[in-house]
């Protein structure tokens, strides 16, 4: 069968995209290489500009139902002692990944998309002009176009030789659920030396534990009590927390070389959406509403282009401005609010900053993070399936 659109990597913006297009009438394909439902490392915090993104896609309702954790204020802390404590513009919430993709995996189906899990892409050729073959570990595929949502950092990023792969990033993440403390509905970030660490409860209740680092922590001796490199306990709220937390998951998971750098919205004629284009860092806790939005901006020109509206060269132009100028300038912030909070004398000084002038505080807050997002103006209802 030859596919109007593949999208490659079913997360937030692999799956949002193949819901929307699917609601608009056409022929879908969604390649998975995990076997869903499954964990993903990531901080579970979607931030409050989620709501429209989740109501235009049909899972609200459900995102309520299985008890996604209502976040209304966050609690910054350094490892000497300074807090800053902000109430969020609006509410977040908590939820698991492991939920969260599993049901716009699910809703995809249920429209119509062509699902399939539990199967690698290993290689994409052609273009915008001729079509593209996208081969996986279950075959060959064809489609007109193809979206690249496989996420920060895949295999498929060293088939296609992408630049930013070349290069080495020492930044390592973990990632764990855990009980044992009430932090009620607060988004907890603990800056330590070369890291911060997050913590947020997700909708079983559970504290869902996520940290990045440089690399240099794993060099560590482990703290004897708490089984994390000795800079996390360095920052005192945080070695009490993990002094009271007892692990729920069988194990961490891992992830290292997360990179930050620039990378192409177009490469190769896939259009990139999420990670694929452009990580925004983890402190900002935006990265999921960030890939939703990428691919509400990628549908309409998507759309356009299979109607023969606008061609190949509008189609990456358009894109890449729309993207840019979204997300470039809360990237470059995001950037250099990373660099600060891992270091410790610049982390006091922020937060210490925020803490005399929150008014600066709650500045920050809001410039990491879009505008909440109207209902789509796409006429869903004319083209709708469901
Ligand atoms: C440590 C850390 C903490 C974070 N915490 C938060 C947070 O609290 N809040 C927030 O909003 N954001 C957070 N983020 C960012 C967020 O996780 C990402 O920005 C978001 O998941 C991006 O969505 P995506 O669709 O681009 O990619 P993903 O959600 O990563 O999806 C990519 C998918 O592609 C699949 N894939 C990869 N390669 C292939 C292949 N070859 N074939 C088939 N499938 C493939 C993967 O299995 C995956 O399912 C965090 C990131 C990190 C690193």
């Amino acid at each position: 069968m030859n596919y109007d659109a593949i999208a490659i990597g079913a997360g937030l913006s692999g799956c949002s995209a193949a819901i929307q297009l699917a609601k608009l009438g056409y022929r879908i394909l969604l390649l998975e290489q995990s076997h869903y439902p499954v964990h993903k490392l990531c901080g579970e915090f979607l931030s409050v500009e989620v709501t429209a993104a989740f109501e235009n896609l049909g899972i609200l309702e459900q995102v309520h139902k299985v008890g996604a954790h209502p976040i209304h204020r966050a609690y910054l802390t350094t490892s000497s002692g300074a807090s800053f404590r902000s109430p969020l513009p609006s509410t977040a919430l908590g939820l698991s990944r492991y939920q969260l993709d599993l049901m716009l995996f699910e809703r995809a189906k249920d429209l119509n998309v062509t699902c399939i899990d539990n199967t690698k892409v290993t290689g994409v050729t052609g273009n915008l002009a001729e079509g593209f073959q996208v081969s996986t570990t279950k075959g060959e595929f064809s489609g007109r176009l193809v979206l690249g949502a496989f996420g920060k950092r895949s295999s498929l990023d060293r088939t296609l030789n992408r630049k930013f792969i070349a290069k080495r990033s020492p930044w390592i993440a973990y990632k764990g659920h855990f009980t044992g403390i009430d932090i009620g509905d607060v988004i907890e970030l603990h800056s330590f030396p070369n890291g911060y660490c997050g913590l947020s409860q997700i909708e079983t209740g559970e504290i869902n534990v996520c940290w990045i680092a440089h690399e240099r922590v794993m060099k560590e001796p482990i703290h004897q009590d708490l089984g994390i490199p000795e800079s996390l306990a360095k920052n005192p709220v945080l070695a009490d927390r993990f002094a009271h937390m007892q692990r729920v998951s069988p194990s961490l998971q891992g992830l290292s070389q997360i990179s930050f750098a620039r990378k192409e919205n177009f490469y190769n004629d896939i259009c990139m959406i999420g990670d694929t284009a452009g990580m925004i860092t983890p402190l900002c806790g935006d990265g999921m509403a960030m890939a939703l939005r990428a691919a509400e901006i990628a549908v309409p020109l998507v759309s356009q282009f299979l109607e023969q509206q606008i061609n190949a060269i509008a189609f990456k132009q358009q894109y890449t401005i729309a993207w840019q100028r979204e997300f470039q300038m809360r990237l470059q912030l995001g950037r250099i609010m990373h660099n600060c909070f891992v270091q410790p004398p610049l982390a006091n000084m922020g937060v210490s900053l925020c803490q005399m002038v929150p008014a600066l505080g709650n500045w920050i807050i809001g410039a990491t993070r879009g505008k909440p997002q109207q209902l789509l103006k796409t006429d869903f209802a004319s083209n709708a399936l469901t």
